[in-house]
C-alpha cells in the first residue's frame, strides 16, 4: 500500500510517501508559506535530487494539488498516477476527550475534530484544512485521523486533573491532554521490541526532546502519565516554550509589561525556553557550541534544562512505582549527548549507569547503560510519520 502522510499547519503542509509494505519512503518534503506571498514546494524522492519549487500557493487545496503532482511527474515522480495513491494519513493535533485511538476520517469524525478546535485553536482547523484539501482531490481514498493526544487517554483522573474547580472540567473539559502520543507510543514499542520484552511487561519513560518536549510515564504499554497539558505549554523547558511555572507569572508581567495576558503567552511560547533563557539561540547545537566556548548562559541554560528533565524522569519514578527502561528520543533526545550526560547525574540512585562512551553515540536506536544497570538507558529514533502511516494501514486493510 502507498500512504501518503500529512502534517498540515496554518501556512505550511509537510508530506512522506510511504510504501507501507517495505516502510519505504518513497518521497518527502513541505509546502511553505501557503496562503502567503512567496511560496514553494521541496520535494525529495527517495533516488533523486531534491527540488524546490516557487509556485503560487493561495490555498490548501493548491498545496496537495502541487503534491501530487510532484508525486506522479512522468520524469521525477515515483508512481504513475494518482490511482497509486491507496490512503491518506493525516496527523491531527487534538483530540480532546472524543479520541482514544486512531479513526477512519468520515463526517461524524469531521465534526468531532472541529468541535476540539477551541483546544487547540491554532491547529485542528489547520489540520481539518488539509483534510478537507485531500477531500477535495482524492474522493475515494480511505483517509484516516491520527491524534497526537490519543496515546495519552489512558491517564487516570489522578493524573489529568488539575487542582481547580471540578465544574471547569465538567463544563471546558479544562484538564492535561498530553501531545506527542504518536511518538511516545512508537518509541515506548519500539524499546520493547528491541530489548526482546513485551511492552505490557514494562514500565518505560519516553523522553521525547526536540524542539518540543515531552516526557511520559508508560506502564504496561499505557500512557500513565504526561508532562504537556491543556496546551503544549506545559512542562519541560523547551526550545521556545516555558514549560512550567508560578500562573501568577502571567498577569505579573502581563502587568509590568503593560501587555495583555494573551501577549504574555505568546512571550511563554515563541520567546521563553532555552531560547529566552541563553539568549542564544533555541538550538541545542548552537547551545552546546556556546557551552563549550564558555558561554555561562549556556551552561546555566543546559543545567536547567536537564534538571527539568532529571525531576520528571524521578516523578515518573514514583508514579509507577519503578522503571524499567528510560527511552530519549526526537532531536535533542537522540543528538545531544551533553544533556543526557547531565540528566544522568541525577539518576544513579536508580541503578542506571550510563556508559560515558556509549553516551557519545547518536541519532540511532542503541542502549547506553552498561550490562550491569538496573534500569536500561537508550536512544530510540522516533518516526511519527511511519506511526502515521502503520495507524492507516491498520485501519485501512
Ligand atoms: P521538532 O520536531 O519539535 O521541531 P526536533 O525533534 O527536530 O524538533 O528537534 C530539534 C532540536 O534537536 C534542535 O534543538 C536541534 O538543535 C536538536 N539537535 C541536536 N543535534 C541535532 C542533529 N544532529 N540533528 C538534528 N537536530 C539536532
Amino acid at each position: 500500500m502507498n500512504v501518503l502522510v500529512i502534517n498540515c499547519g496554518s501556512s505550511s503542509l509537510k508530506y512522506q510517501f510511504i510504501n507501507s509494505n517495505t516502510e519505504e519512503v518513497l518521497a518527502k518534503g513541505l509546502c511553505e508559506r501557503i496562503g502567503i506571498e512567496g511560496s514553494q514546494i521541496t520535494y525529495q524522492p527517495a533516488d533523486g535530487d531534491k527540488e524546490v519549487t516557487v509556485a503560487p500557493m493561495p490555498d490548501h487545496t493548491k498545496a496537495v494539488s502541487l503534491v501530487i503532482e510532484k508525486l506522479t511527474n512522468p520524469v521525477t515522480g515515483v508512481v504513475k498516477s494518482l490511482d497509486d495513491i491507496d490512503a491518506v494519513g493525516h496527523r491531527i493535533v487534538h483530540g480532546g476527550e472524543k479520541f482514544a485511538t486512531s479513526v477512519i476520517i468520515d463526517d461524524e469524525v469531521m465534526k468531532a475534530i472541529e468541535e476540539c478546535n477551541d483546544l487547540a485553536p491554532l491547529h485542528n482547523p489547520a489540520n481539518l484544512i488539509g483534510i478537507n484539501s485531500c477531500k477535495a482531490l482524492m474522493p475515494k481514498v480511505p483517509m484516516v485521523a491520527v491524534f497526537d493526544t490519543a496515546f495519552h487517554q489512558t491517564m487516570p483522573p489522578k493524573a489529568y486533573l488539575y487542582g481547580i474547580p471540578y465544574s471547569y472540567y465538567e463544563d471546558f473539559k479544562v484538564r492535561r491532554y498530553g501531545f506527542h502520543g504518536t511518538s511516545h507510543d512508537f518509541v515506548s514499542a519500539e524499546a520493547a521490541r528491541v530489548l526482546g520484552k513485551d511492552r505490557k511487561d514494562l514500565k518505560i519513560i519516553v523522553c521525547h526532546l526536540g524542539n518540543g518536549a515531552s516526557i511520559s510515564a508508560v506502564k504496561n504499554g499505557k500512557s500513565v502519565d504526561t508532562s504537556m497539558g491543556l496546551t503544549p505549554l506545559e512542562g519541560l523547558i523547551m526550545g521556545t516554550r516555558s514549560g512550567d511555572l508560578d500562573p501568577a507569572i502571567v498577569t505579573f508581567l502581563a502587568n509590568k509589561l503593560e501587555v495583555s495576558a494573551e501577549e504574555v503567552l505568546t512571550i511563554l511560547n515563541k520567546k521563553s525556553g532555552v531560547y529566552g533563557l541563553s539568549r542564544v539561540s533555541s538550538d541545542f547545537r548552537d547551545l552546546e557550541k556556546a557551552y563549550r566556548e564558555g558561554n555561562e548562559l549556556a551552561k546555566i541554560t543546559l543545567e536547567t534544562f536537564s534538571y527539568h528533565v532529571a525531576k520528571y524522569i524521578g516523578s515518573y519514578v514514583a508514579a509507577m512505582n519503578g522503571v524499567d527502561v528510560i527511552a530519549y528520543t526526537a532531536g535533542v533526545g537522540e543528538n545531544t549527548s551533553i544533556v543526557r550526560a547531565m540528566v544522568g547525574e541525577y539518576l544513579g540512585y536508580l541503578g542506571t549507569n550510563v556508559d560515558p562512551e556509549r553516551n557519545k553515540m547518536r541519532g540511532e536506536t542503541v542502549i547506553l547503560s552498561d550490562e550491569g544497570s538496573k534500569v536500561v538507558t537508550m536512544i530510540v529514533p522516533t518516526n511519527e510519520e511511519l506511526a502515521i502511516c502503520r495507524e492507516t494501514v491498520r485501519l485501512v486493510k
